[in-house]
């Protein structure tokens, strides 16, 4: 057991290797981990249960070797008082190369202080927290979730988004959605540049862009953001988007942007993005355009083909002919939006599964929130955080048990065996706790009438 500061990398896995632009995996890889704060250990035990069993039952001398770094509360646990996010856990990350963590507490307001157990915001910091008691309070701190994205440069946040059969939703026919978000990671409002109404910078910023550049804006009284969207950032974006597709066979990619209003942004961005199609997949790649004048609107035989949409008409494309699209390639705010209007699409957050994913780093996550009323009350659904396991698995290489563990899920939903989430909304459904709902989803990988996976 080679010790990295407080991090203990266990003596019987190795690291995954990035070699010639591709991982190189060993049969027993060391995956680094946290499971996060407010309801995450509990959903955590129930993923690793079920990435173990999918693992075991998949191949015979494979296993996942998982290494616990400290975030969030943790962190405050194992380190110095207020260390949220410490250095030996980037550093792991990014030798290690491919992770999973749990959610983390985030504050909001402008309150001063933080309570890591129970989300509370407080202007004061109090011995024990007045709402939970805890003694786990910290100085408000700009998102570990986002500091993570950008300080390993993982600038493509993807989100498959698909229906499972039996899950309760708001849309006519939710078979025909299975799409892909490749959502920009670290420009655009991610890079946060922002000035506050009132201060001495923003009326700099102001009169810079009124007097020197002759711009208009309405009122002076305004707080100014600035919104940048690069050249590198889309194409390595649209790159991975656009390798994804062809990796996995699917029949589109679509740009989405706002560029009949933002020209020299979100426009740039599709523009960028057929530029690098044109590029580097010229052979591969058949645009919307050339679809009509060259081939009669019938897509050849093993091309990709490339389109793009105006954002606002993506939200209506989506909800009328999803079947439509299958890969989207978009800047961070529009997909933003886009992944979690998706994701209620076909039955909400609870089973949406994410990774952020960089060039060799990458780390799987749920989508959701720490859930902090339930935490420790072994009840919310632990879907989010399984399936972003199966597709850390499938990042490994190991599709085998990526599927296993689609199958167990789908198997446990269909068999009505749910969490309280789900069960208060399907008929006859039988509600399980999160540590239930992982052995159901065990117990369904060996089902003998298996739902294709
Ligand atoms: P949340 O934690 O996502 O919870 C909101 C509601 O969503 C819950 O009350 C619950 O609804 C439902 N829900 C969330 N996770 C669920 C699960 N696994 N199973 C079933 N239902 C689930 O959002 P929040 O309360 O706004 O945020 C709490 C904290 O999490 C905040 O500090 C926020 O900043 C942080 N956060 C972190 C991440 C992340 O780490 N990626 C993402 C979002 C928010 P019902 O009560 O109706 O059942």
């Amino acid at each position: 057991m080679a010790q990295h500061g407080k991090i203990a990398a266990p003596a019987d896995g190795k690291k995954i290797d990035w070699r010639a632009g591709k991982l190189v995996v060993p049969d027993n890889p060391i995956i680094p981990f946290f499971p996060g704060d407010g309801t995450g250990p509990d959903l955590w035990r129930a993923s690793k249960l079920v990435l173990d069993a999918a693992v075991a039952k998949a191949y015979r001398g494979r296993r996942l070797v998982w290494m616990e770094v400290f975030a969030g509360l943790t962190a405050l646990k194992h380190y110095d008082k207020d260390t949220v996010l410490p250095q030996e856990t980037l550093d792991a990350f990014r030798e290690f190369r491919v992770g999973i963590k749990g959610p983390l507490t985030t504050p909001v307001g402008q309150f001063k202080f933080v309570c890591l157990e129970c989300a509370a915001e407080l202007p004061e910091r109090p011995e024990r927290c007045p709402k939970c008691s805890s003694e786990w309070i910290t100085p408000r701190f700009r998102s570990v979730n986002v500091a993570l994205r950008q300080k390993l440069d993982l600038y493509a946040c993807v989100r498959p988004v698909r229906w499972f059969d039996g899950v309760p939703c708001p849309v006519k026919a939710p078979e025909k959605f299975n799409i892909v978000i490749f959502r920009e990671n670290t420009e655009d409002i991610y890079a946060g540049v922002e000035f506050e109404q009132g201060t001495p910078e923003c009326r700099k910023v102001y009169e810079f862009l009124t007097k020197t550049m002759g711009k208009h804006i309405p009122f002076p009284d305004s707080g100014i953001g600035i919104k940048p969207i690069s050249r590198t950032g889309t194409r390595r974006l649209v790159r991975m988007a656009i390798q994804y597709a062809l990796d996995h066979k699917k029949p589109s990619v679509t740009i989405v942007h706002k560029g009949n209003i933002q020209k020299f942004t979100e426009g740039a961005f599709r523009d960028w993005g057929y530029e690098l199609a044109e590029e580097e997949f010229r052979d591969r790649v058949v645009t919307e355009r050339e679809l009509w004048e060259r081939h009669g609107g019938k897509l050849p035989a093993g091309k990709l083909l490339l389109k793009d949409r105006i954002a606002d008409q993506t939200f209506q494309q989506l909800l009328l002919r999803p079947d439509e699209y299958s890969v989207l390639a978009t800047p961070n705010l529009n997909g933003d939006y886009l992944s979690d209007a998706a994701a209620a699409q076909v039955g909400g957050l609870g089973i949406a599964p994410g990774a952020n994913i960089g060039d060799g780093v990458a780390i799987f996550e749920a989508t959701h929130g720490t859930a902090p009323k339930y935490a420790n009350k072994d009840m919310v659904n632990p879907g989010s955080l399984i399936l972003s396991g199966a597709m850390l698995l499938e990042h490994l290489g190991w599709q085998e048990a990526a599927d296993l563990v689609v199958k167990g899920l789908k198997g446990a939903i269909q068999a009505k065996t749910v969490t309280y989430d789900l069960e208060r909304q399907m008929q006859g459904a039988k509600k399980l706790k999160t540590s239930e709902f992982g052995a159901a989803i065990v117990a369904q990988m060996d089902a003998k009438s298996p739902v294709a996976a």
